[in-house]
């Protein structure tokens, strides 16, 4: 049988090519992905900015799908589910016994495995017809959400990971910087679960209108104001609690810790580039007790992002807003990586690959 997937030959050079629809192991699914969603990541795999990728690679790990076939020693899943995958591997996911497990396994954070592996980074992933995973990296996806939905549990549920490190509180001011996808969902998310008191800092027009309907209190353009003004003026001098930087930036990074208040937190979410770094005020960190947080994938919270789903808690088909074709990747691709006006969350369709662009 064969399969189509898209495969980047090197930076800048995508091929929709055939394919060998690969064969499952005892403990494996062969699932046939429904939607993979683009991700900044597979922005700096394009651009060849990843250090883990090793080229050709076909990449997508944020995606949904229908079990086709099932290991032989597989019980907990059967033909015809709907799955939604955990694409990060650790010891668990290469059937190994507990005491085979490594040393941060053993210590239940998977997500720092030595032999951590990711499908769609450091393996072929979900832009393509197939995908043959490990059953412990599937999900069952609950009746109530739909395949569309449940591509999003990846990203919530690393957005849900960074959360849990700031614990915010609902009389917290909060900052978010950046209002792209992942910036979208936090303030959803922190709209959600906390109530707290947002503020967002993004240049682009409609993106901070977005921010504003998905539940922030104040969008600032960082272009025509100084940020750090605007959340002096709004937090009587004293700066935010939190701040989340959902950009991965530099001069964003440094703005996240400049605008705390004494006692804050930063999350820096945004993904880097390996040569970034910035300047850090030693003797604030020490007199302002600041905290600073780094979010690496999702070791647990893909349950939780389910139920997210499940219960609407967040307006998901709001975070979407272009469905393509797979041949329209690299297009997606572009519109994402220069912000065009509107652009959300890109899901490219997989299965009954539509003739026709749509918008949603
Ligand atoms: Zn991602
Ligand atoms: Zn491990």
């Amino acid at each position: 049988m064969h399969m189509k997937a898209i495969q980047f030959d090197s930076p800048f050079n995508i091929k929709i090519k055939e394919y060998k629809t690969p064969t499952i192991g005892k403990y494996s699914l062969l699932v046939k992905v429904a939607y993979c969603g683009i991700c900044g990541t597979d922005i700096h795999i394009y651009e060849g900015k990843v250090p883990f990728v090793t080229y050709p690679i076909i990449p997508g790990h944020e995606f949904s799908g229908t079990i086709k076939a099932v290991g032989s020693k597989v019980t907990r899943f059967s033909i015809g589910e709907k799955v939604a995958i955990n694409p990060n591997f650790s010891c668990k996911d290469y059937g190994y016994d507990h005491h085979e497990y490594c040393y941060y396994c053993k210590k239940n954070r998977p997500h720092f495995c030595i032999n951590w592996e990711a499908i769609g980074v450091t393996m072929n992933g979900g832009f393509s017809e197939f995908i043959v995973c490990p059953n412990t990296s599937a999900f069952k996806v609950p009746k109530e959400v739909s395949l569309k939905e449940a591509a999003l549990m990846e990203p919530i549920a690393c957005c849900l990971h960074g959360l849990q490190q700031i614990r915010i509180r609902p009389e917290n001011t909060v900052l978010v910087i950046g209002a792209g996808p992942i910036g979208l969902m936090m303030v959803s998310l922190i709209e959600a679960f906390y109530k707290s008191k947002i503020i967002v800092s993004e240049p682009h027009p409609s993106r901070r209108n977005l921010a504003i309907q998905f539940g922030a209190d104040i969008a600032i353009d960082p272009n025509n104001e100084v940020l750090k003004d605007v959340i002096k003026k709004e937090t009587n001098n004293y700066g935010v609690d939190v701040s989340i930087e959902a950009v991965g930036g530099t001069t964003t990074a440094i703005e996240a810790i400049d605008c705390l208040n004494r006692g804050g937190k930063a999350l820096l979410f945004g993904v880097s580039m390996p040569e970034d770094t910035i300047n850090l005020n030693l003797f604030e960190l020490y007199s302002k007790e600041l905290s600073l947080f780094g979010s690496f994938t999702n070791p647990h919270e893909n349950d939780q992002a389910l139920e997210i789903l499940k219960n609407k808690l967040i307006n998901v088909s709001e975070l979407v807003s272009h469905i393509f074709p797979i041949w329209k990747l690299e297009e997606g691709l572009k519109l994402m990586k220069n912000k065009a006006k509107d652009v959300k969350k890109i899901l490219i369709q997989i299965e009954d690959n539509p003739k026709e662009y749509s918008e949603v």
